[in-house]
């Protein structure tokens, strides 16, 4: 009983889209300034997926999980983006403590199904539009072809999870969630910061994410979502400084 236990345990975790073991977490809360049209937009990278981009009194979350950081120290949220139902992405308990009265909680099918509906949860399907706020909403793709669980399924099927782009204060931020560089990120436009995710099995490899890279031409790339993978091979990512430039977070 306790092997199975034990097997259904590790079935859990390796069914889940983070590398094994939590030391690779930086736990220092980085920030970034990028100008808007008429605003400064402050970006936090908390950790592994988390964000908190801060702009005219407003808080906003991408991927808030209490592993990545300590959230007592920060802001209530006026909307929350959740961009699909594994642990490192979605949690329940975090989005709950980080929650006023009129928060929205932009997110999924399946984990508006888990976290119950209500008038402040918005649901967003792939291609799918929305205004929150001042913040103009577009739900995108993030699915696997090529990395397989099992040899079978996709660690992210197609159709299930958002990436999500953000319109605010005339600049489009892209967080693409738990993705590959499928067909139709490919085809983006004008994004002028974009998040990618570079760690396997779950999201790309090196060549994907240059790929995607470059065909979005971000003026600012941030790698994300990297847990797991070798500092040097992030480092190593090669994309036109003519196209694309990467950035790193300064602490
Ligand atoms: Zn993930
Ligand atoms: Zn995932």
């Amino acid at each position: 009983m306790k092997f199975l236990l034990v097997c259904a345990a590790l079935c859990l975790i390796n069914s889940l889209c983070m590398a094994s073991g939590q030391k690779d977490i930086d736990m220092t809360m980085k920030k970034e300034t990028i100008k808007g049209a008429t605003s400064d937009i402050q970006v936090t990278f908390i950790g592994h997926a988390s964000l908190m981009l801060e702009n005219k009194d407003k808080v906003y979350y991408i991927d808030p999980w209490s592993e990545t950081g300590d959230y007592s120290k920060l802001p209530k949220a006026d909307v929350i983006f959740v961009t699909h139902e594994h642990f490192d992405h979605y949690d329940k308990d975090l989005i709950k403590k980080l929650s006023k009265p009129d928060t929205t909680i932009v997110t999924t099918e399946t984990v508006a199904k888990d976290f119950g509906k209500n008038a402040n949860v918005v649901v967003l399907a792939n291609g799918e539009t929305n205004t929150v706020d001042v913040v103009k909403i577009e739900a995108v793709p993030a699915y696997n072809i090529q990395h397989l669980r099992d040899g079978k399924n996709p660690f992210h099927p197609k159709g299930r999870g958002n990436g999500y782009i953000l319109g605010i204060d005339g600049l489009r931020f892209y967080f693409a969630g738990d993705t590959e560089n499928v067909p139709e990120l490919k085809g983006l436009q004008n994004i002028d910061v974009a998040f990618l995710p570079y760690n396997l099995p779950y999201t790309m490899d090196k060549a994907m994410f240059e790929d995607l890279a470059k065909s979005i031409k971000a003026k600012y790339l941030y790698p994300y979502h990297t847990m797991g993978t070798d500092q040097k091979s992030i480092e190593s990512i090669e994309v036109p400084e003519s196209i694309v430039r990467i950035r790193k977070f300064e602490k």
